[in-house]
Order: structure tokens, then C-alpha cells, then sequence
């Protein structure tokens, strides 16, 4: 079992209460206040003064429930702790210690690859980056890292079936994944993406974690679903990306937040620990600065 799954499942078969009503110092999530919880990829190890304080704390606070059944409080923070001040602004992740230099310097095409074997073998972390066909994948990518070009290459023909790995600050990968549900590729296609990008996810060492893109202005897709249903079940650690979430309908359909929280509505069953999530606009650049800041803390505690 890859290190990262073993300590995953560590994470999830740990107990999780049931949740309260929300204290007052955590109300910005009120619209979110089901049962969702957090999904950390690692659990906090070298802390020992802070785990012999935490073991004479009984019981838990309900603040503290409240922030582990909705937020994701990263490895470091105490749920205790938390207040709106460390949570990152139209997300549900709280920010930690871990968080540093996170703004884009530099970034570099490294390669296309067929195969899982075929990707880059230098140890470095590195964030897939996966979503529907017309997601908003590409434009995303562009926004992140503040280029017209960069995201283009895996459009190309020929590459969209690719893993395609872009070097940032000579330090982590973002990894430009096929699109999914393509309306016009051929079963045998969709089959093959499949079997293809499972590979991908099941056996990559250095895979920190999956953004997996939902497109906010329209309702939870089955396809979405399926593929978030999938890679909880094989704990593949994962943030939501939402994206256009400038798009506010106002006259017909539901607005983002409203199709946010359905989505979530729907997946919550499946997850004892809710993974991160967060909105984004790629139009605004709404969320792009913070979801920098988020992935800076899961690679810093993934390099410790
Ligand atoms: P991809 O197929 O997932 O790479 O999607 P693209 O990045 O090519 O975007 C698909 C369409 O959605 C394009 O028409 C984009 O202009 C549009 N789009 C992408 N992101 C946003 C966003 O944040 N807000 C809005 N309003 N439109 C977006």
C-alpha cells in the first residue's frame, strides 16, 4: 500500500462524532453546516508536546466538532484553535502552519506521457488536475499560472489523452489529466481514459493530491459524482475546485453556492471525512490566490 494510503486509511478509521449546531465564532459556513467533514492526506506526527496537551483536553469542545465535521483543519492546527480569521475565504479549508511561498514564479512543459511509467521520476510533489470536458480545466490552469499558453498544449490532438506534467518554481508538478465525459468520444475512448487515468491515481508515489474541477453554475452532474464516489473510494486524496463562480443565475437554475452545496449534499454519504473544498472563478480569479495557498500546505507537510 502506497504511504500516502496507509495513512489516509489511519485517518478515516479514526472516530468522528456527530455533528452540532455551529458556536457563533464559525458562522461563515452556516450555508455548508451538514454533515461534511475534512479529508487530510497525512496525519500531524512530530508534535508530540502538542499531542500530550491535546490528550488531557476532554471532551471535545463543540467548536472543535464543528470545525472537524465541516472544515478541513490541516495537520498542525488544533480544531480548538480554529476561528473565521484561518479559514480561507468561499472554502471550507482552514489554513496552517505548513502554508508558505505560494505564488507562482516560474513554470515549464516537461512532457506528455502515455503510460504511468512514462512520467517524470524525480520525486517531486505534484497535483493532478482532472475535471468534465468544458470544466473551465484549462482556463484554471492559465489563471494559476497567470499564462495564456501553458494549458494549451494538452489540447492539442494527439495529447488529450496524455498526462501531461508542468514543472513549477523548478520545485512541484501540476499535472493536466484527460477531460472526462467527452460528448463525442467513442465508448472504446471513454473506456480506455478509464483504465488510463486509474493507473495514474492508483500508482503514482508522488500524487499529493487530485483538484478535482466541478463546474458550479450548473446542477451536480452523474458523471462528476461517479468520479468523486470513485476516488474517495480508493482514498485518493482530493480538493473540489469550483469553478465559474461568477456565473449567477438569477432568473433561471440555481446559483453556485446553491449547486455547490448539493453537490456536496450528494457526495456526503460517501465520505466519513469531508475532503477540502473551494471557489473559484478563472473570469474574477476569485479563489486563485487562496487555492494557491492551499496546495502550498499540502506540499510543504507532503515534503516534510
Ligand atoms: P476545459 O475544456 O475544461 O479546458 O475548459 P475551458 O477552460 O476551455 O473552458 C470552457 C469554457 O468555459 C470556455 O468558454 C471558457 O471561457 C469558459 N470558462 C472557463 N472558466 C470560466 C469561469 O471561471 N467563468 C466563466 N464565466 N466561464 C469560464
Amino acid at each position: 500500500m502506497l504511504l500516502r494510503n496507509r495513512l489516509l486509511f489511519r485517518n478515516l478509521t479514526s472516530f468522528l462524532p456527530s455533528p452540532s449546531p455551529p458556536p457563533k465564532s464559525v458562522s461563515f459556513i452556516l450555508s455548508f453546516n451538514k454533515r461534511i467533514a475534512h479529508s487530510t492526506h497525512k496525519l500531524p506526527e512530530s508534535k508530540p508536546q502538542v499531542a500530550a496537551s491535546r490528550a488531557t483536553k476532554q471532551p471535545m469542545s463543540e467548536r472543535a466538532r464543528f470545525a472537524k465535521t465541516v472544515l478541513f483543519v490541516p495537520p498542525g492546527v488544533d480544531p480548538e484553535d480554529v476561528t473565521d480569521e484561518i479559514v480561507l475565504p468561499g472554502s471550507n479549508i482552514v489554513l496552517g502552519p505548513y502554508a508558505g511561498h505560494s505564488q507562482i514564479k516560474e513554470v515549464e512543459f516537461v512532457k506528455s506521457s502515455g503510460r504511468v511509467k512514462d512520467c517524470p521520476k524525480d520525486n517531486r510533489p505534484e497535483f493532478a488536475i482532472l475535471g468534465r470536458s468544458n470544466v473551465g480545466k484549462s482556463s484554471l490552469i492559465n489563471a494559476l499560472v497567470r499564462k495564456k499558453e501553458v494549458a494549451l498544449t494538452s489540447k492539442k490532438p494527439g495529447k488529450t489523452q496524455l498526462i501531461n506534467h508542468f514543472l513549477v518554481n523548478k520545485s512541484w508538478y501540476i499535472v493536466d489529466l484527460p477531460g472526462y465525459g467527452f460528448a463525442k468520444a467513442s465508448d472504446t475512448a471513454r473506456t480506455d481514459w478509464s483504465s488510463f487515468t486509474k493507473g495514474y491515481f492508483l500508482n503514482r508515489e508522488t500524487l499529493v493530491a487530485v483538484l478535482l474541477l466541478i463546474d458550479a453554475s450548473v446542477p451536480p452532474q452523474k458523471i462528476d459524482l461517479d468520479c468523486a464516489n470513485w476516488l474517495g473510494r480508493n482514498n485518493i486524496p482530493m480538493t473540489f475546485v469550483f469553478t465559474k463562480c461568477d456565473k449567477m443565475k438569477a432568473s433561471k437554475g440555481k446559483r453556485p453556492d446553491e449547486n455547490i452545496r448539493d453537490f456536496q449534499e450528494l457526495i456526503r454519504e460517501n465520505y466519513k471525512q469531508h475532503p477540502p473544498w473551494i471557489m473559484t472563478s478563472s473570469v474574477t480569479g476569485l479563489g486563485r490566490d487562496e487555492l494557491l495557498l492551499h496546495l502550498s500546505q499540502l506540499r510543504n507537510y507532503w515534503d516534510q
